[in-house]
């Protein structure tokens, strides 16, 4: 056998990881993208298990052992991929990042055990000379470990609040700097295991791991509201880092890149979204932002107006220019196609519509991305928030499906709201706003929205897919 098989492998495998990236950043080719990696993925790992050259023969339980992990992993995550509903896949992604977080973290402390067994066995191992090269290994298990459980118990929590079990942010006093406190300790503890000179124990090892789980857990319970999104990503970055080390200790090339890429991705994702939410970075990794929905905000008051269906259908038929906002009430209702339906038929009658993306809109990074393509609107169509705000001036209709924080003013004009500072669609530039929405109830952050009670604004009230079928339905009736 060629020696050089796996690695020709890995090199493939890592190939596949770069370009299914690339891809993801196009709504209509991220579907490809994805099963383009999960092949380099599943070639890397039969690779792995039949090519890896062992000191030691592997005995048949051993393959036993790993196939069925294999089918387990295997069947669990086809069935709840298929099965969750698209408004949940961030909780989803959360509890997927926690078992590689999970992962990284086990096989740090297995091999711990494995060194603690070589160097009693083995003399050599404990000549000054090899020193160096394990102080590197042990430097890449401890960083493995912390990192591995932190990310495992912090998306734990994370998975916990996106259900709602978990809905209001727990802050025990000083919770600052009691985080950068435990955070402190992990770190000198860390470098006394690694510099102390002392022997290396399990019980430093389970006294570290208890740790990192700790906090992880005291790191993501005093965030709440609307910050979420950067936690997830930021936790993702942090289970990249950890298979990166793993990679490191492997020796393993294949885990070393897809570990970077993901940490890569997961950190620009962190900044990104941190930009659109108007976050600061620092602010996240010390757990001190994220104030509930319920915070002190601005009383908002007034009149709202209501539009029928004919009506809004009217408006919309004669004007020239139309932007759709999609938020995260067009994904519960799935009116992704019925909206595309609105679309089609509007430029039939030479109205130019366009989609306005806000980059949080939804439940997840991209999530209208993802919806609208599964509709096949059509690429170009998205614009993006920087690109489309300038346009709202010219606008004739606005029409908000679903969407609530991402279109509130109180973000520019209320600096006691929890939002303020977050860019949003400056949707009341336009010269009519339709809001369908089936209450006035609020949004994700939990407040008011004085979008509603503008005086261009007209609710359409009722669930989003039976209102745009009605509205369908009178405009191709016009
Ligand atoms: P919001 O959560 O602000 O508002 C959604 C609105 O949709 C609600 O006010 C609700 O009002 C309405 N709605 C719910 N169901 C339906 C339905 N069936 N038909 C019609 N309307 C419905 O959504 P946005 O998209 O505006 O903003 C996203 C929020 O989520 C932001 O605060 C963001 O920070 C946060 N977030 C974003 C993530 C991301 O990565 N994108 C991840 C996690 C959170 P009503 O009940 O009256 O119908």
């Amino acid at each position: 056998m060629n020696p050089y098989w796996l690695d020709i492998i890995y090199l493939f495998s890592s190939v596949t990881f770069i370009l299914g990236l690339k891809m993801l950043s196009n709504p209509e080719k991220a579907r490809k993208g994805n099963l383009y990696a999960a092949f380099g993925m599943t070639v890397a790992i039969f690779g792995t298990i039949f090519l890896h050259e062992t000191e030691h023969e592997v005995q048949p339980v051993n393959y036993i052992l790993i196939f069925a992990a294999l089918a387990l992993g295997t069947v669990v995550g086809l069935v709840t991929a298929k099965k969750v509903q698209m408004t949940r896949m961030p909780e989803l992604v959360s509890i997927f990042n926690g078992m590689g977080g999970a992962c990284a973290a086990l096989i740090s402390i297995i091999e711990v055990n494995h060194m603690i067994e070589q160097m009693d066995n083995d003399p050599i191992a404990q000549l000054p000379e090899t020193a160096g090269a394990m102080t590197g290994t042990i430097l890449a298990i401890l960083a493995g470990l912390v990192i591995g459980s932190v990310s495992f118990s912090g998306s734990i929590i994370a998975f916990l609040k996106l259900k709602g079990t978990l809905n209001k942010p727990i802050r025990l006093p000083k919770y600052n700097i009691l985080n950068t406190a435990i955070m402190i300790i992990i770190f000198a503890f860390a470098a006394w295991i690694l510099l102390g000179g002392q022997e290396l124990s399990m019980v430093y090892i389970y006294a570290l791991f208890a740790m990192a789980l700790i906090y992880g857990v005291m790191f993501v319970l005093p965030i709440g509201g609307a910050d979420m999104p950067v936690v997830i990503s930021l936790l993702n970055s942090f289970t990249g880092l950890a298979a990166a080390f793993g990679g490191f200790l492997y020796d393993n090339q294949v885990m070393l890149t897809g570990g970077i890429l993901v940490g890569s991705a997961g950190t620009l994702l962190t900044i990104v979204m941190c930009k659109a939410m108007n976050r600061p970075l620092s602010n996240v990794i010390f757990g001190a932002f994220g104030e509930s929905g319920s915070a002190a905000s601005r009383e908002v008051s007034g009149n709202i107006k209501e539009i029928s269906v004919s009506d809004a259908a009217v408006l919309m038929n004669y004007s020239s220019k139309v932007i759709i906002v999609p938020g995260y009430g067009l994904a519960v209702a799935q009116a992704q196609h019925v909206i595309h339906e609105l679309e089609n038929i509007m430029v039939d009658r030479g109205v130019e519509v366009k989609y306005a993306i806000h980059p949080v809109a939804g439940r997840m990074p991209g999530h209208m991305n993802v919806l609208l393509a599964e509709s096949n609107v059509a690429y170009e169509k998205l614009a993006e928030m920087e690109e489309v705000n300038p346009e709202f001036a010219n606008t004739d209709v606005v029409l908000v499906v679903g969407a609530n924080d991402v279109v509130n003013p109180a973000a520019h004009n209320d600096p006691s709201s929890p939002i303020f500072g977050m860019p949003i669609l400056d949707v009341e530039n336009a010269k009519h706003i339709i809001v369908n929405k089936r209450s006035m109830s609020a949004g994700y952050a939990g407040i008011e929205n004085e979008l509603f009670y503008n005086p261009k604004t007209s609710m359409l009230f009722g669930d989003a897919k039976s209102a745009l079928t009605k509205l369908l339905e009178e405009l191709k009736a016009l």
